[in-house]
């Protein structure tokens, strides 16, 4: 069957229907609050503890501010020499204590820009970072278990959703952390809030208690999560200093960290619609980055992936869901489903849970064709918020799942304008002009569309004939822009080559 047959036949001979679904999941006790953390939680059996650092601590040993002068301390790396443990954590402390004006600040992130960090003082950093703010621990019967993923971000990518209850229901415990969209990539949560009433803020004691239940969250950072990183990136996006391979490394690294995560696995991706825009950049990002997560107890691997055509078949936060429901009932596309599997299967590798990556990989492809990753999935959605007979609607392959999540006013075709083979489809412009529509946004606090986005008939490789349509446009207004179809389909490539279509994972990376 077609890549795009199985995206729209709804399978009837599914295992797992909405009447054998388990009703066990208790709906967690939960609100609506933010950021209201009880710093130490009781579940019936496990303790979940958070630990606060002040949002002033800088690393494990305080750090004697009076020692050390910013002027001075700025000027050492000004001058390329590496800073020592304490004068980082002087930094970081200065950073949230505001003993660092901005405009310190900035010199010192411009003196790493220009003259790097080596490995130790990467560490390091991260490791302050780190504790600049509240971080969680977990029971002692969960040693080992607690894991997570990050991905660099690309288009069309929603391998968190089904990731997550994958690992959970193989034994793992998964508290995710995400973010918001902002540019040309989705955020994980804005796409979890096209399902009604799923809720993303979350106490630290809920989430405590959802793990113990479930095995996964997926929710929103914090405030008092890494505060001297938002501090920090507001600056570095301001003085051009957002590439620099230290500072990246410690931005993501010390979020994970703030996790108290035995293991966690990379997607570190490149290619044209990528953050890093080459192989060789995104390696040295991965080496990075594992090396300092390495440093702070956190077993990594990370993985190299393509990131030139769509992840999927699916641009748009509602979309996205709905292919991601097909990935948990073992469906949906071939790219996808990989990407879940070999991601999971290296994280439990690492962990110990499977002895070798494509045995690990097995085991996670397994949950997504037996059920129990949508069932885990489900309860998440439960313990989120999400009404019991919403989320097992959602989850029942007979459903409709547009009559729960929301629908476009209209859909506009689009058809190819030649015959032969689909060369390459451009995610970045894919993902700009999905985002004008609505499902992305330029600012930080706007609002998205959920029901807008892009929906491939074709992918990489197609063969196609003039008039086939390739692309339904989900949008809201009257018609669909001229100047965005011009752009849509200058984005599709069709030749005589036929393509050969191989996997996305380029490379692994561990110490
Ligand atoms: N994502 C982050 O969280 N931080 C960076 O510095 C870059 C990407």
């Amino acid at each position: 069957m077609s890549l795009i047959n199985q995206l729209f036949t709804r399978l009837v001979t599914r295992t797992l229907t909405s009447t054998n679904m388990s009703r066990s999941a208790k709906r967690a006790k939960f609100t609506n609050t933010c950021n209201t953390s009880p710093s130490n939680f009781n579940a019936s059996t496990t303790e979940f503890k958070v630990k606060r650092n002040m949002a002033t601590d800088s690393g494990q040993t305080e750090v004697e501010m009076s020692k050390f002068r910013a002027p001075d301390v700025i000027a050492k790396k000004r001058d390329g020499q590496s800073l020592s443990k304490e004068e980082i954590q002087y930094f970081v402390k200065g950073v949230v204590t505001k003993e660092f004006q901005d405009s310190q600040i900035g010199a010192m992130l411009m003196a790493i820009f220009l003259n790097g960090m080596d490995k130790e003082e990467t560490t390091t950093l991260t490791r302050a970072m780190r504790d600049s703010g509240s971080t969680l621990s977990f029971p002692v019967q969960w040693a080992g278990l607690v894991v997570d993923k990050h991905s660099t971000g690309g288009v069309g990518d929603k391998i968190s959703l089904p990731l997550a209850p994958a690992l959970a229901a193989c034994g793992l415990k998964v508290p995710m952390i995400s973010g918001r969209g902002l540019g040309h990539t989705g955020g994980t949560l804005d796409k979890l809030e096209s399902i009604p009433d799923f809720t993303v803020s979350c106490t630290t004691g809920e989430m405590g208690d959802i793990l113990e239940k479930v095995g996964c969250c997926i929710v929103g950072q914090t405030a008092d999560i890494v505060p001297a990183d938002k501090i920090m990136y507001g600056i570095r996006d301001v003085t051009g200093t957002v590439e620099s391979l230290p500072l990246i490394t410690a931005s993501i690294v010390s979020k994970k960290a703030s996790e108290g995560l035995s293991a966690l696995v990379l997607d570190v991706k490149y290619g044209q619609a990528a953050f890093m825009k080459t192989l060789d950049k995104a390696r040295d990002l991965a080496h990075s980055m594992v090396s300092a997560s390495e440093g702070l107890g956190v077993k990594t691997v990370a993985l190299l992936t393509k990131m030139d055509n769509p992840i999927g078949l699916t641009i748009g936060n509602g979309l996205e869901v709905w292919e991601s429901l097909l990935c948990l009932q073992g469906e949906g596309p071939q790219d996808l489903k990989e990407l879940v599997c070999q991601l999971g299967g290296h994280l439990l590798a690492r962990v110990g849970t499977a002895a070798t990556a494509s045995e690990g990989a097995e085991k996670i492809a397994e949950k997504l064709r037996n059920g129990e990753a949508l069932q885990k999935f489900c309860d998440m959605m439960v313990a989120q918020g999400v009404k019991q007979e919403t989320a097992e609607a959602l989850c029942c392959p007979d459903t409709d799942v547009f009559t729960i999540l929301p629908r476009a006013e209209h859909v506009e075709d689009l058809s190819c304008q030649s015959s032969g083979f689909i060369q390459s489809i451009d995610a970045l412009e894919l993902a700009r002009v999905s985002a004008e529509l609505g499902a992305g946004r330029s600012k930080a606090g706007e609002a998205v569309d959920p029901a807008v986005g892009l929906q491939l008939l074709k992918t990489v490789g197609s063969k196609v004939t003039k008039g086939d349509v390739w692309v339904k446009v989900h949008h809201q207004g009257d018609c669909v822009s001229a100047n965005h179809i011009t752009r849509l389909q200058n984005s599709l490539l069709i030749g005589g080559e036929c393509v050969e279509v191989g996997s996305r994972v380029t490379e692994v990376v561990s110490n």
